[in-house]
């Protein structure tokens, strides 16, 4: 049986849920364009707002003007373009990252060279990054990155890093993450004070993951399991089952298990506890 930690109070008014977007809460698609959002996750998520008292958020890499898209009618707190932009109430005015401007487009232009490697590769400007996709030309993958290196190198004058991903490579100004961002998000009610439940995917998320024992809060996978992190879901659908099961829950130790069950419950909602830990 997984221990609950003897401190947990786990009422909605104690806890926030931050949440990455693509790959933990959607299934991938084959481009950024091509996700879909289930109705009944637009539902899970706003019933969870409502009962956590607007403690729900998104954590992505995407621009928040574009998950209020792809969510709409939907908007949520959100930390967007990894850490560059906040919103910490849902209809409020998104701030940017202290004197960041968006990603220079001469660096835009020169990584953008690296999409004539081959049908396949497909770049996205999400504004404060530039994403390059090769899930549709898995084979070219090793010469995406090495590409990526190489101008990474060539503009070591550029105060930019590389942010690998599932099928993609990201590049973007330094000084700002996911950790960041939740940090900041973290000093806005109604966040402040409570125990966030983090989940995310994908490497970027693994910056957000070490912020969790500063609010004594939870982190979870979704996929391979970081190392320092004990939780995990197999796929997004599973999380959203999760969620959906979770917000309509009542007694706040139905809550509290229902977050640390144990790892031999056969439910397959259930996160999976690493078997090394
Ligand atoms: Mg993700």
């Amino acid at each position: 049986m997984t221990s609950i930690p003897p401190t947990l109070t786990a009422g909605f008014d104690q806890l926030a849920f931050l949440l990455d977007v693509d790959g933990t809460l959607l299934d991938l698609a084959p481009t950024p364009r091509e996700v879909q959002v289930p109705r009944e996750l637009r539902e899970t998520l706003e019933r969870l707002w409502q009962r956590t008292g607007g403690a729900v958020a998104f954590v992505s890499g995407r621009p928040i003007g574009e998950l209020d898209l792809i969510f709409s009618p939907l908007q949520l707190p959100a930390v967007g373009g990894h850490g560059a932009e906040l919103r910490p109430v849902s209809d409020g005015e998104i701030s940017k990252h202290a004197a960041l401007a968006p990603l220079e487009s001469r660096i835009k232009r020169a990584f953008a060279t690296i999409a004539e490697l081959g049908p396949g590769i497909i770049l996205e400007d999400k504004g404060y990054s530039l994403a390059i996709h090769y899930r549709l030309a898995p084979d070219k993958e090793s010469t995406v990155l090495q590409a990526a290196t190489v101008l990474l190198t060539d503009m070591s004058d550029c105060a930019i890093e590389l942010l690998p991903g599932k099928f993609m490579i990201e590049v973007k100004q330094v000084g700002f993450d996911k950790a960041t961002g939740v940090r900041e998000l973290m000093k806005f009610a109604p966040f402040t004070g409570r125990r966030p439940v983090l989940l995310g995917d994908d490497v970027t998320d693994e910056s957000m993951f070490t912020v969790a024992p500063e609010y004594h809060g939870i982190a979870i996978a979704v996929g391979a399991l970081p190392t320092g992190v004990s939780y995990r879901f197999d796929k997004p659908t599973n999380v959203r089952r999760w969620l959906m099961e979770l917000s309509c829950l009542n007694d706040p130790a139905q809550i509290r298990e229902s977050i640390w069950r144990s790892p031999s419950d056969p439910r397959p909602i259930a996160p999976e506890v690493r078997s090394d830990a």
